[in-house]
């Protein structure tokens, strides 16, 4: 017969290695997904955007004078200083150049993280999504944030723009948007990219498109990409784009049938674990 203090370190093992089973075989996503609060430290944004995490999350408020975020119940209004600030400078610039303020998706969960629907990237505060439809010139409430349902600037067959929503306030709005110098990326449907191509070329004024990339989906929303911020040492930035406007033989391969829509890589993305990110990401997502 053991001792009693003997029994005992034999049930702390059992437990503490089940625990670990417990921990090391739940997905990332699930794992993130639960916690509904920021953690208390400097901000940091680490890892890439698809496989990181983010620390001192800032949550943006739903409602302002220049822009509502829809679906306030998803709790995806966080994101790194730099977001946040950067969302509330240039929401505001538009309004004060077009008179109407912005609809916003989606930003990262309070602790960045894989999520369990929805998207590959957005896990380091650093991916925002914005609505191609103007904000409505009231205040929405609750239930309207959550229904609101932004419309299409594609055509219903989904083959080209719908000249009836398009405008030059969209031309206009993107080429706000990506000139800061924070913004890495901006990705739009191909076939919206090929209208910005059209009008830039005609007007020669194709310097600011190297930013707009093509990317299957995004024709409700686009989906603006920062930086790494410079303290934020363990962020891992993407390639910096080239310096060609990438109207040419790189849209033309984006412009095929099958690529204008989402794949179902997402799906797969979901089933990372929490030792697939960077070591930190596992001590945030546990304090
Ligand atoms: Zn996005």
């Amino acid at each position: 017969m053991k001792s009693l203090p003997a029994r005992l370190a034999i049930l702390f093992l059992i437990f503490s290695i089940d625990s670990d089973l417990v921990l090391s075989t739940e997905y990332a996503s699930e794992i993130f997904y639960k916690i509904r609060t920021e953690n208390n430290s400097e901000a940091n944004s680490i890892g890439s955007y698809s496989r990181g995490c983010l620390a001192g999350a800032e949550y943006l408020p739903n409602h302002s004078y220049h822009y509502e975020a829809l679906k306030p119940s998803r709790n995806r209004f966080w994101g790194h200083p730099n977001l946040i600030n950067y969302i509330k400078k240039i929401s505001k610039e538009i309004f004060e150049v077009h008179g109407n303020g912005l609809l916003l998706g989606d930003l990262s969960m309070p602790r960045g993280g894989p999520m369990p629907y929805g998207h590959k990237s957005h896990q380091t505060g650093l991916d925002v999504d914005i609505y191609f439809e103007k904000k409505p010139n009231l205040i929405m409430n609750r239930y309207e944030l959550e229904t609101f349902k932004p419309r299409s600037v594609l055509s219903p067959n989904q083959r080209q723009i719908n000249e009836e929503l398009w405008s030059d306030y969209h031309y206009d709005l993107l080429k706000i948007i990506s000139r800061d110098e924070m913004v890495t990326r901006v990705f739009v449907n191909p076939l919206i990219k090929k209208k910005l191509c059209i009008k830039a070329e005609e007007i020669d004024d194709s310097d600011w498109l190297k930013k707009i990339r093509p990317w299957a989906g995004h024709y409700k929303h686009f989906h603006v990409r920062l930086n790494c911020p410079t303290d934020s040492k363990l962020c891992v930035n993407q390639a910096n784009v080239d310096n060609s406007s990438g109207c040419g033989s790189e849209l033309d391969f984006w412009m095929q049938k099958d690529k204008l829509f989402e794949s179902n890589s997402t799906k797969i993305r979901k089933w990372m674990l929490l030792s697939d990110l960077p070591e930190s990401c596992k001590k945030i997502s546990m304090e």
